[in-house]
């Protein structure tokens, strides 16, 4: 049994004609949870459930918590999802929609989440947004996918926050032995504890995330993203907010999608028509998606 969904795999008339190359585009977006997280937390909570969990448990306030409040009412397994004071009203909505119990406490993600381990009893099922072979391995479902469609593309572009994504389409690409297609990991400027974890040789802790894209905000990846960087062609390319609500507001022109700040991240290489993507003929974007995006809070990061 899988939560997810096939996503519609296309190639982009705008951004190719833009980038001079082929783009192609794997909607993620419109996954049931916004996002590609429920192939992961999808794949996790499939299988917490076949073991007899009878709660999930989640610390975010995110698309991650989202795939977990959406997974469990698809199995029909109570949800808890614990968010910081900082989670928008649109986030918590949303839990609520899907029949999540949702629990604000902590002004960070740290005291979130400590809290959130406090309330694992016995039957409980814990779910990290992004570190844990079970999520790596329903990512990869994604090459799966540009397999069966026969769609090898010359590089991809994805954003990268703990490293989940990353981990899991390495993953893809290694079991179809494409390990010669690279990775272009992005990340805002005020939020790059992947690249940090690549300069140092060593997954590194940032002092504070500066960034808007607050989806790609872990201070530290997962030692996973880094050993994927040792063992597969990855690069890692920096953008700024900016540029990344630029594609926000571009990709919707164009394909009538609204993605959020760390989406538009992985687009805005490819809008701004970056000297890293010069070496590939035909590029895949993962389009993540991003369900508490709205137009009026693009728009207002964006004329701040
Ligand atoms: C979670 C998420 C990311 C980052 O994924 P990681 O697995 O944490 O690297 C990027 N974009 C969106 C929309 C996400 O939900």
């Amino acid at each position: 049994m899988s939560l997810h969904i096939e996503t519609p795999l296309l190639e982009s008339r705008p951004l190719s004609m833009l980038a001079g190359r082929s783009v192609w585009l794997k909607l993620e977006a419109v996954q049931p949870s916004g996002s590609f997280k429920i192939r992961g937390i999808g794949h996790a909570c499939v299988e917490h459930h076949r073991r007899g969990a009878k709660r999930f448990i989640s610390s975010s306030g995110g698309n991650a918590g989202l795939a977990v409040a959406y997974a469990g009412r698809r199995l029909g397994v109570a949800v808890t999802v614990a968010v910081p004071e900082t989670a928008t009203e649109r986030a918590k909505e949303l839990l609520r929609q899907e029949g999540a119990e949702v629990l604000v406490r902590g002004d960070s993600w740290q005291e979130t989440n400590q809290f959130a381990l406090t309330l694992l009893g016995p039957g409980d099922a814990f779910l990290h947004p992004f570190d844990d072979p079970l999520i790596w391995q329903g990512h990869a479902t994604l090459v799966d996918e540009l397999a069966g469609a026969g769609c090898k593309p010359d590089a991809i572009v994805l954003s990268v926050g703990g490293g989940g994504l990353l981990s899991g389409v390495a993953e893809g690409l290694r079991r179809h032995g494409w390990n010669d297609v690279p990775l272009l990991a992005v990340e805002t400027e005020g939020a790059a504890s992947f690249r940090a974890a690549v300069d140092a040789g060593q997954t590194v802790a940032l002092a504070r995330i500066d960034s808007i894209a607050a989806t790609l905000g872990a201070k530290r990846v997962c030692e996973q993203a880094l050993r994927c960087a040792r063992e597969h062609p990855v690069r890692s390319l920096l953008t700024t907010d900016l540029d990344a609500l630029d594609a926000c507001e571009r990709f919707l022109a164009d394909h009538r999608v609204l993605v959020e700040p760390a989406c538009g991240a992985a687009l805005a290489p490819l809008y701004q028509r970056a000297p890293e993507l010069a070496d590939f003929d035909k590029i895949l974007a993962i389009v993540c998606g991003g369900a508490t995006a709205t137009l009026e809070q693009i728009r207002a990061w964006a004329g701040r």
